[in-house]
Parts: structure tokens; C-alpha cells; sequence
């Protein structure tokens, strides 16, 4: 896969690039990641990337002729073919008022050979970017942040530890939090469940009693079959306690409904 990230602060970058599975993925030729500066496409003598904006009002826009120039360069898709049947690639559009980035999301990207990250800066992009050049406009939640960077930096995370190779376990990606697969559809140990959708159970390693602290007894236990079931309850009961919302998307099996009515303590 190929990534590029229009930035004004290029360096911004050095560090998320650098570390773990983002830096063995690039090193691995999983993913080429290539950071443009915006300045570089600015004509005038200052570089001069913003402006203030038409109508009056608080702070500076970033122009739209720079970034429209350096993803001109890049020959990407025409925007008709990113947002048809056969897209291979996609412009991103890194905005508070995009749609919410999630998993979902970040697997319809790992898909792609190709994203451009426009990180935007000041009180916004000028809209014609959005409007004619980006395909999608995403947000990475409901916060504003002063720069798309930290934005594009978490989407390319996402999505490289996407790609087959990435992560050197790849039956741990499919059993995450958040993660559509039923418990069927992972291979691995058989203590483990998928996630489908909830979040993830809580993992223990040694020592067994850290300052009188125990892991819980089932873990040792060696019962395969106990430990899936405790792992999928407090998945539940997680799920439940923190992010209650999931509950209506996630793939429940009829022992899932079990256990749920058990830990509300209500009838089915
Ligand atoms: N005036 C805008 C915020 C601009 S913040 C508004 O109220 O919606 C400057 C830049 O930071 C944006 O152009 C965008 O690229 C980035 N940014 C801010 N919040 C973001 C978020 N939640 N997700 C992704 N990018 C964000």
C-alpha cells in the first residue's frame, strides 16, 4: 500500500512513522509512506500556504491551489473513479466535520493500493478541497484538534496493522475490539474468542500475583473451554459498563444473550 501526507509540518511525522509495526511495515515493503510538504507547492517568495477568509471572521484557511498541485503530481484516480464501484484508492480529507473514523472504516481502506492524507491546519481547508479533490472526509472523533496530522497519523496506524504481514500475528487482528468476525471465523488457540464487535476481554501475563494481586484462578485453570467463557463474559461485561452502544451491532450468539441476561440480571 502507498500513503501520502500533505502536511505543512512535515517533520510532524518523523516520530509515528519511526516505531513498531508502522516502521517494520515500511521497512517489510508493505507500505511506502511519503510525506509532501505543502509549502513546497506555495509560488510566492513567503511559501505563503493560508489565507484569511472570504466573509469575514476569525483565522486563516488553508488555500486550495498547493494541495490541488501536489495531488495533481501524484497521479492518483480521478476523483469520478475513487468514488466508483472499482476505487483502488482514496483522497482523504482529515476534518472535524468529517464522518467518524472507526474500524469499519479502516478496513474498507486497508483494501485500497492507495490514500492521500490531506491534513489541513488554522480554521479549516478551503471547502473546494473537499468539495473536488477528496473523495471522503474523515474525523477521527468528536474533538477538534488544531491539525489534521495527529488524525492521519492514527488512520495510517489503523490501517497498516491491517495489511497481511503487518502484524506478526495475524489471527490477533481479527479478534479485537471492534472487530466484526464470530468466534468461529479466528483460528487460533482455543481459549480465545473473537470479539465480534465487542471489546476486547482483559489480558493478564505473569507474574501470577503481582504484590498480591492474583490473575483470576480460571486463567491457570488450563480449561480451554472455561477460560473462552470467562473471556467472552467480561467482554460482555466491559462492553457493556463502557461502550453499551456496541451491543446492538455486535454478531451475539444465543450463549452471548445468556450471559448478558445473567450480568444484567434480568430474564430473557
Ligand atoms: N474550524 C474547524 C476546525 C479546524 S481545526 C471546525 O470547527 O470544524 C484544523 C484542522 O485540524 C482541520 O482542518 C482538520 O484537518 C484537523 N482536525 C481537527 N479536528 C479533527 C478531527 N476531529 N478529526 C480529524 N481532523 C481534525
Amino acid at each position: 500500500m502507498k500513503i501520502d501526507i500533505l502536511t505543512i509540518f512535515p517533520d510532524f511525522f518523523r516520530g509515528p512513522l519511526d516505531y513498531g509495526i508502522v516502521r517494520k511495515a515500511r521497512e517489510a515493503g508493505l507500505a511506502a509512506i511519503e510525506v509532501h510538504d505543502l509549502r513546497a507547492f506555495a509560488h510566492d517568495r513567503h511559501r505563503t500556504v493560508d489565507d484569511r477568509p472570504f466573509g469575514g471572521g476569525e483565522g486563516m484557511v488553508l488555500k486550495p491551489e498547493p494541495i490541488f498541485e501536489c495531488i495533481e503530481g501524484l497521479d492518483v484516480q480521478s476523483r469520478a473513479e475513487r468514488l466508483g464501484p472499482g476505487a483502488k484508492e482514496s483522497v482523504v480529507l482529515l476534518s472535524a466535520q468529517g464522518r467518524r473514523f472507526d474500524q469499519r472504516v479502516a478496513n474498507e481502506l486497508a483494501e485500497l493500493q492507495r490514500i492521500v492524507l490531506i491534513c489541513g491546519r488554522y480554521e479549516g481547508v478551503d471547502e473546494r478541497v473537499g468539495q473536488h479533490m477528496a473523495d471522503r472526509e474523515l474525523s477521527i472523533g468528536d474533538y477538534v484538534l488544531s491539525g489534521g496530522e495527529l488524525g492521519a497519523a492514527v488512520i495510517l496506524d489503523t490501517v497498516i496493522r491491517l495489511i497481511p504481514g503487518a502484524v506478526g500475528n495475524e489471527a490477533s487482528t481479527r479478534q479485537e475490539s471492534f472487530t466484526l468476525t464470530t468466534a468461529v471465523e479466528v483460528e487460533g488457540a482455543d481459549s480465545t474468542c473473537g470479539s465480534g464487535g465487542l471489546l476486547d476481554y482483559p489480558h493478564y501475563t505473569r507474574p501470577a500475583d503481582f504484590r498480591g494481586l492474583q490473575v483470576p484462578e480460571v486463567l491457570v485453570s488450563g480449561d480451554h473451554e472455561e477460560i473462552r467463557r470467562w473471556r467472552r463474559r467480561t467482554a460482555l461485561e466491559k462492553t457493556l459498563r463502557n461502550r453499551p452502544d456496541l451491543l446492538d451491532r455486535a454478531t451475539l450468539g444465543n450463549d452471548d444473550k445468556e450471559l448478558l441476561a445473567q450480568i444484567t440480571g434480568k430474564e430473557n
